[in-house]
Order: C-alpha cells, then structure tokens, then sequence
C-alpha cells in the first residue's frame, strides 16, 4: 500500500474544478488495493499535516502558488528531512517557489512566465527510459496553459523527462527528477488552475507514474524499447494551428 498525501495551498474549486483541486488529483488514485490517499489544505489543523500524516506518506503531492510564505519554516523543513529519508515528492506547477522545494534545491528556481489568451503547450519526451514516460504520447497539446520559460535556476536534474515548448517559442524543462538523500524529487509544470489540465489523460498518466517511481514502486514501468534499425525516426508531428500564433499577434 503506497501512502499519499496530496497538499494544496486552497481548493481551487472554480470552473476547472468544480469539486476541488485536489479531488480531481485524488481520482488519478483509484486503486484502492494499491494506494491510500488523504488530501490536505494549507489552511487545515496543523497546516494539513496534524499527528503523524507526514511520518505516514510514502510520496507527497504539493501544489503551491500565491501562499508558499504562509508555509512554516518548522513544516518546510519537516518536509525536506521526510524527504531524504525516503519519502517520495512530487511538486506541481508553481510549487518550483514553495519553501519545502527551494530548500531541497538550494537556488531560487526562478523563471520566466505569461498568462496569455490561446497560448498552448506541447509536452515532448526528453527521457523514454524513464520511469515516468511510460505510455505517454510524445509531443501532447494542452489547448490552454501558462507559460513557463527558461531559464529556470535548479540544480542540474538526475533526468529532464519531459520538456514543454509554449506558442510563443519559449522551452522549459517540464518534468525533472532529482534524489536528495533516500527520497526522489519530481517537479512537473503543467497545472495552472484555470485550466482542467489535471482531467488530461497523459497529464493523469504522467502523475500516476511519478508516484510510483517517487514510491520506489516503479519496478517494470520501463517498457521504452527503441527502434534498433536507426535512431534518427522521421516523424510527422501534428501542425501548430495557426490561430493560436495568431491570437496571440494579435493581443500585442
Ligand atoms: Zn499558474
């Protein structure tokens, strides 16, 4: 049984998500033989983690983005020390700035960004050999997100498994995995909370498999099997769609 705790800084129900944010993580986790899931808010007895719910969590979901400074200390620096001892962390889109990820990787984790109208995001994979890969459909569109660009200051990942590229040309390291002591890291961008991107099916797939490498239960997950007979594979991606350049033209 892998034990996860999926963390919010509010509840974002909204028009992406009717019944919450977290609700909507929490169906990525629907075998219950397999995981136990609790849901926290920043704003819940004890900062969401009361008793002993972080002794207990095997992989913590954390999604951050206007409150990281309303975080204690004390809680951030509980979470790092969980972390290397084993617990696994995924940090979700503006969880780059929470006190718990920062302090994991010692420099600011700044970037670029833009909420523009009509911008895209197209999702490539940079590391099929990664756990976190597994099934996932190169090159996948999300209509609608924010944009996130380089340069973002981390430390050099273990693995960039996924890298973004956004309507406006700009490319960000989507999806990185880091071990600080027994416990693995993973950062993933998308999930701007106007946009339903946690209903995406490779975004949900993506989420599932990061909780089981960070669980250290990603045993069979590297299915990735290359094509032997050459590596350079023609391919014909699906066309940008002209609107969406245009749009955003347009609004400047
Ligand atoms: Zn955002």
């Amino acid at each position: 049984m892998i034990n996860i705790t999926i963390w919010n800084e509010s509840g974002h129900k909204g028009r992406a998500y009717p019944e919450g944010m977290n609700a909507a993580l929490a169906s990525i986790f629907q075998d219950k033989a397999r995981f136990n899931v609790d849901c926290a808010l920043l704003g819940d007895e004890a900062q969401g983690f009361p008793g002993e719910r972080l002794e207990h969590t095997d992989v913590l979901f954390w999604w951050g983005h206007s409150k990281h400074e309303k975080v204690s200390d004390e809680l951030s620096e509980r979470i790092c020390a969980r972390v290397r001892e084993g617990m696994g962390a995924v940090f979700l889109h503006s969880a780059h700035f929470s006190k718990p990820f920062r302090s994991l990787m010692g420099t600011t984790c700044s970037l670029s960004w833009r909420e523009a109208p009509g911008e895209c995001e197209r999702i490539w994979i940079t590391n099929p050999y990664h756990p976190v890969a597994r099934g996932i459909t190169n090159g996948f569109r999300l209509d609608r997100e924010e944009m996130y660009g380089e340069y973002f200051d981390i430390p050099k990942p273990d693995d960039v498994v996924f890298t973004g590229w956004f309507t406006g040309g700009e490319v960000f390291r989507s999806g990185c995995a880091f071990e600080r002591g027994k416990g693995r890291i993973f950062y993933f961008q998308p999930g701007h909370e106007s946009f339903p991107i946690y209903r995406d099916e490779n975004i949900r797939s993506i989420i599932l498999n990061a909780a089981l490498w960070a669980a250290r239960a990603d045993e069979g997950l590297v299915d990735f099997v290359p094509d032997g007979s050459c590596p350079h594979v023609r391919v014909s991606p699906e066309p940008i769609r002209a609107w969406s350049l245009r749009r955003i033209r347009l609004k400047k």
